[in-house]
C-alpha cells in the first residue's frame, strides 16, 4: 500500500519526543508521505527543517486564519519570498473561519486573499481551512484563480463540494469518518465522485474513533482508509491506490522510493 496524509501537523511539538518512531510505524503501515502544513511564521523554520530531514515529508506554508492574532504584514512578505527560496508543496493552511467568532473577519478575508494573490502568482496549490465559510471562500476562490489546493476536512454540502470540485480542488477527510454519528461527512464520503477524495489525520487533533481520547497519529491513515473503504463498499487496496493519485494529481507529487 502507498499512502499520503495530505494533512499532519506533524512539526508541532507533541511529535518532538516520539517523532522518528512515527515515522518508522507509518512507513510499516504503507504511509510513505505526509504533507505538513504551516500553522504560523514563527513555526516555519522547523516545518522546513523537518521536511528536509525526512524523506517523503512535505511542506506547505501558509498563515492560519485561527491564528489571524499573530500574523503580521512582514510575514506576508516573508511568505512571498520563502514560496521562491525553499519550494513548499502548498500554500497553507489559510482560510477563513466563521465558527470562532471572536476572530476578526476582514482581517481573515484580508489575510486570505493575500495568500491567494502569492499562491497563484506561485503556480501553486492551496490547503484550505474553512469553518461556516464555504460561501465566502469558494467566491473568493471565483476572483482569485488559483491552481487549486485541497478543502482540508471538508465539512460543507454536496453542492459547495462540487463547486470546489469545478475550481480544481480535492476534498479532506479524516478521522470523522470513522465515528458512526458523523452521518453528514459519511453521506459526503459516499456520494462524491471517486477521484474528489483525498485522505488526511490533520493529527495531533481530530483523532479517529479507534483512539478516543489519545493524541491524533499519521499512522492512523489507515483507520480513515478503512472507514472510507466501508462507507464506499470498495476494496482497500483500490481505494488507497485512488485517493493517492487524486492526491499526487493535485499538489504535483509523485511516489516517493
Ligand atoms: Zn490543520
Amino acid at each position: 500500500m502507498d499512502l499520503i496524509d495530505t494533512h499532519c501537523h506533524f512539526d508541532v511539538d507533541e511529535f518532538d519526543a516520539d517523532r522518528g518512531v512515527i515515522l518508522e510505524r507509518c512507513r510499516r503501515e504503507g504511509i510513505r508521505q505526509i504533507v505538513v502544513p504551516a500553522i504560523h511564521a514563527a513555526g516555519w523554520n522547523k516545518l522546513l527543517q523537518l521536511c528536509r530531514q525526512e524523506v517523503g515529508l512535505y511542506p506547505a506554508l501558509g498563515l492560519h486564519p485561527i491564528y489571524i492574532e499573530l500574523h503580521q504584514s512582514a510575514d506576508l512578505l516573508a511568505l512571498e519570498e520563502k514560496l521562491q527560496t525553499e519550494k513548499p508543496v502548498a500554500v497553507g493552511e489559510i482560510g477563513l473561519d466563521y465558527y470562532l467568532t471572536e476572530l476578526d473577519r476582514e482581517q481573515q478575508q484580508k489575510i486570505f486573499e493575500i495568500q491567494l494573490q502569492l499562491a497563484r502568482d506561485a503556480d501553486l496549490p492551496v490547503l484550505l481551512h474553512v469553518r461556516k465559510a464555504h460561501d465566502q471562500v469558494l467566491a473568493a476562490l471565483r476572483r482569485i484563480r488559483v491552481k487549486g489546493g485541497i478543502a482540508h476536512a471538508f465539512n460543507g454540502s454536496l453542492q459547495q463540494g462540487h463547486q470546489y470540485l469545478d475550481l480544481g480542488f480535492k476534498l479532506g477527510f479524516g478521522g470523522t469518518l470513522t465515528y458512526e454519528r458523523s452521518s453528514k461527512i459519511r453521506q459526503l464520503a459516499h456520494s462524491l465522485p471517486m477521484d474528489a477524495i483525498v485522505l488526511e489525520t490533520d493529527a495531533p487533533d481530530m483523532v479517529v474513533a479507534q483512539h478516543r481520547g489519545e493524541r491524533n497519529s499519521p499512522e492512523y491513515l489507515v483507520h480513515v482508509l478503512t472507514a472510507l473503504a466501508d462507507i464506499r463498499q470498495m476494496d482497500i487496496d483500490t481505494l488507497a491506490g485512488q485517493t493517492t493519485a487524486n492526491a499526487h494529481a493535485v499538489l504535483g507529487i509523485k511516489h516517493v522510493g
